[in-house]
């Protein structure tokens, strides 16, 4: 801890975002980044905290406070390996993720915490323009051969860390780019995607194969039992991509569409490529977003981007409350509202309701019919929803977007064929070292936690490797996200 006393003194400063009437205008990322100075000034209010808590909510367990202690003393250097020890892509991470590690700062129990992500993009963004950041090829070769299927944050770590070990791997995509939902799923005004092409640019400089454009379980394309035969073992990071759908009338009516379909487009059209199917556009459009997660956020601030008239968000579970409920202590992830920065662009937020029937006419969208709902228990404790009486409404509506989550993987194609335990979630059940219950085939990402966070999948990735590397070698040699440590 360089100085004693930085958290009393110095206030917490986030980077600023810009003007709303500015980025609605475009489709670049929102922050200004702090200069050097001031985020060497905010890496003085870290405690250096005897349990740092900070890496508990960490899932990749960032070694927080020692990269703090470098930053505050100008060694950017020593803290960007600190930084890398434990996570392949800060440069996603210190942009897009909702910074658990933030919710679980000591000094987040009676102060604002310290601005981790904050630190942690500014080292990896020095750590590129400095130039420090080179392709890490291995020295040696195992002449092993490992096949990961999906090449979103899950894939890509699993991928970095079994190279970087020696193995040979070769990265199979359905899509036309890699990246998963970085790429297609999350706008550009969140992760330029130039970010997401300099790190695949490195991984391709380092020996890492891509196979786009290649569904694997599909007719046509390579299948598992192929790939099983060919590689020595094969990873699963196909992501939870299954949406949840709304089977009510009205649903085939042109103008109602899933969420991914909508963003996958726009993040087509800001690439300079041709989208799937007719244009799915929210200009001139009253636009209802159903759902209220992350997906639902960024249609939101995309509908806007794209002109909107109006924009309504709802879901049909009641607000969440603005400050930490008695059950939910410190230093738990705080179920409270948290405003996005597509919330402060505009749009309606509303809560408790859900959606009854699509109505239109000449097979066009033109209203949707919904009620509203309230909580209640019944004599178990389960937790139920049910209408409240006379509460219909409707909206008059050209473009609803479903953005209702997703229930998991998709069971079509490759899973059918392999046909691994899955869990009662409906997700792939794994080992400790992430092994399906078929033999050699490993399981890592969304599609084993359900659909969840980046850092999540890149912890997830990592931990594959590692039970890929030891599968293969017999012994551990990558780290593991608890140990941190490479044990030989
Ligand atoms: C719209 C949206 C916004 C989000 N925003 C955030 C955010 O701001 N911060 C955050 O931390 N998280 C966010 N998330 C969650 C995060 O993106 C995911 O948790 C993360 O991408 C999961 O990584 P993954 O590698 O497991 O799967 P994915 O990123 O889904 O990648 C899976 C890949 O597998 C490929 N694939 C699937 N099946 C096959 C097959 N049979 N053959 C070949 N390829 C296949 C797919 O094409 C895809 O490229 C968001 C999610 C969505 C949907
Ligand atoms: S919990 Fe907060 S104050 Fe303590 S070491 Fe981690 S970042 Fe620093």
């Amino acid at each position: 801890m360089a100085k004693h006393t930085g958290f009393i003194e110095i206030r917490r400063k986030n980077a600023p975002y810009r003007p709303v009437h500015e980025r609605l205008n475009d489709w670049l990322e929102i922050p200004h980044p702090l200069k050097e100075g001031e985020v060497q000034e905010q890496a003085t209010r870290c405690m250096d905290c005897g349990i740092p808590f900070c890496h508990q909510g960490c899932p990749v367990h960032n070694i927080i406070p020692d990269f703090n202690d470098m930053v505050y003393e100008g060694r950017w250097h020593e803290a960007l390996d600190i930084l890398l020890a434990t996570n392949n892509f800060p440069e996603f991470t210190g942009r897009i993720c909702p910074a658990p590690c933030e919710a679980s700062c000591v000094l987040s129990i009676n102060e604002e915490p310290v601005a981790i992500k904050q630190i942690e993009v500014s080292i990896i963004d020095k750590g590129f323009a400095e130039g420090w950041i080179k392709p890490k090829p291995p020295e040696k070769r195992t002449g092993k051969k490992v096949a990961v299927i999906g090449s979103g944050p899950a894939g890509m770590a699993c991928a970095e860390q079994l190279n970087r070990a020696g193995h040979l791997v070769t990265v199979f995509d359905k899509a036309d780019k890699a990246g998963g939902l970085l790429i297609y799923g999350i706008p550009d005004f969140k992760m330029d995607k130039a970010v997401l092409q300099r790190r695949l640019d490195l991984m391709t400089a380092e020996g890492i194969q891509w196979q786009l454009n290649t569904h694997v379980g599909a007719p046509g394309h390579p299948s598992m039992a192929q790939l099983r035969q060919e590689y020595d073992a094969v990873v699963l990071t196909t992501g939870a991509e299954q949406p949840r759908d709304l089977n009510i009338p009205g649903r085939d009516l042109d103008g109602v569409h899933y969420a991914m379909d909508y963003l996958t487009q726009q993040n087509r059209r800001n690439l300079g490529l041709p989208v799937d199917g007719p244009d799915i556009l929210a200009r001139g459009k009253t636009v209802v977003i159903i759902g209220g997660g992350d997906t639902g956020s960024d249609c939101l601030g995309t509908s806007l981007r794209q002109g909107a008239v109006e924009v309504i968000q709802y879901e049909h579970k009641p607000p969440l409350p603005s400050k930490r409920p008695e059950y939910n202590p410190w230093p738990e992830w705080p179920m409270v509202f948290q405003k996005s920065t597509s919330h402060e662009e505009g749009g309606r937020l509303e809560y408790s309701m859900a959606t009854k029937a699509f109505e239109g006419s000449n097979g066009k969208l033109e209203r949707l019919r919904g009620v509203r709902v309230e909580i209640y228990f019944d004599e178990t404790g389960q937790r139920f929803f049910r209408e409240i009486p006379d509460s219909e409404f409707t909206i008059e509506t050209q473009l609803v977007l479903i953005s209702a989550g997703f229930t998991g993987p998709v069971r079509q194609g490759l899973l059918e064929s392999l046909n691994p335990r899955m869990t009662r979630r409906g997700s792939i059940w794994t080992n400790q070292d992430k092994m399906t219950s078929v033999e050699g085939v490993f399981a890592a990402g969304d599609n084993v936690r359900g659909q969840s966070l980046v850092v999540w999948a890149i912890a997830e990735g990592r931990d594959a490797a590692r039970g890929v590397d030891k599968y293969l070698t017999g012994k551990v040699r990558l780290p593991t996200a608890f140990s941190d440590q490479v044990a030989s």
